[in-house]
């Protein structure tokens, strides 16, 4: 497998472990709970484990639009529900996910390390330059492990090389 760069800091935020991701609506700070490797959209994405597709989910509410909403914002919010992401089943247990592709595999599959499982989605529209953020967010996957109900880092529990 390539060499992979880690996301650095864009006006979006940053790629990495335990970056702030703001505060939630009780005011509790949020922490990035993966690490975001960058790709190109378009590109396909490969498997950082061996096992099997437990889930194939949805990383953004499904609900529909509201109507009093501005055309841009309901367009924005379709484009996040059509986020995906791959959860691989390792044979130590650990939940592996692989967020932002269109999946090219399907639930129950067995894959291993390597194997393509999707193609990269555009974040950049959902994301874009605007009036408080200069550029558009840095493409990029966004991979978690998460060993019964907490989170470890991605990169050294499976092995990723970086650059
Ligand atoms: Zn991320």
């Amino acid at each position: 497998m390539t060499a992979r760069k880690i996301r650095g800091q864009d006006s979006w935020g940053s790629g990495a472990w335990q970056a702030s991701r703001g505060e939630d609506d009780e005011g509790n700070k949020i922490y990035h709970n993966g690490v975001d490797l960058i790709n190109k959209p378009l590109n396909s994405e490969v498997a950082f484990c061996d096992g099997e597709v437990t889930k194939i989910g949805y990383p953004y509410s499904q609900s529909p639009c509201n109507p009093s909403w501005s055309d841009e914002k309901k367009t924005k919010h379709r484009r996040k529900r059509n986020l995906r992401y791959v959860q691989i089943t390792d044979f130590q247990g650990v939940k592996v996910r692989l967020f932002y592709i269109a999946p090219s595999v399907a639930l129950h599959d067995r894959v291993k390390k390597g194997d393509p499982i999707g193609i990269a989605q555009d974040l950049t529209k959902i994301y874009p330059a605007d009036k408080t953020h200069k550029t558009a967010i840095t493409p990029h996957a966004h991979i978690e492990c998460i060993i019964g109900d907490g989170f470890v880092e991605p990169i050294e529990y499976l092995n990723i090389e970086v650059e």
